[in-house]
């Protein structure tokens, strides 16, 4: 076993570390070769974007699937609140009162910037 060292590829910090075997190391920290991997993946990934319309057309559809779905889930959780809001009112009042009140609420779900 030798003590090696090296410079960090991604922040280029000066290491050491104990060299087993297999290849030299190339970063300092775990953390600065896991954000190395993702800045590659990202890289592989917006190269393929640009240039393959098939991946293109498969990732937007995934990315609009994903959105769809929380939207719905939002929806759905919005609903099941306004019903057992519903359920424990007694008179029109409150009823009209909690719609009043979910009239809002939906626009602060559905609208962001409504925050
Ligand atoms: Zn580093």
């Amino acid at each position: 076993m030798a003590i090696k060292s090296g410079v960090c590829k991604l922040c280029g910090k000066h290491f050491e570390y104990e060299h087993k075997r297999g290849r030299e190391r190339q970063f300092c920290t775990y953390e600065c070769k896991k954000k190395s991997d993702n800045i590659k993946v990202s890289a592989y990934l917006k190269k393929r974007y640009s240039e393959d319309p098939e991946f293109r057309k498969k990732r937007s559809k995934d990315n609009s699937a994903g959105v769809r779905r929380r939207c719905q889930q939002a929806k759905s959780e919005a609903m099941g609140r306004i019903i057992n809001e519903i359920i424990e009112c007694e008179t029109t009042t409150e009823i009209l009162e909690i719609l009043e009140k979910n009239f809002r609420m939906k626009r602060e779900v559905y609208d962001p910037n409504a925050r």
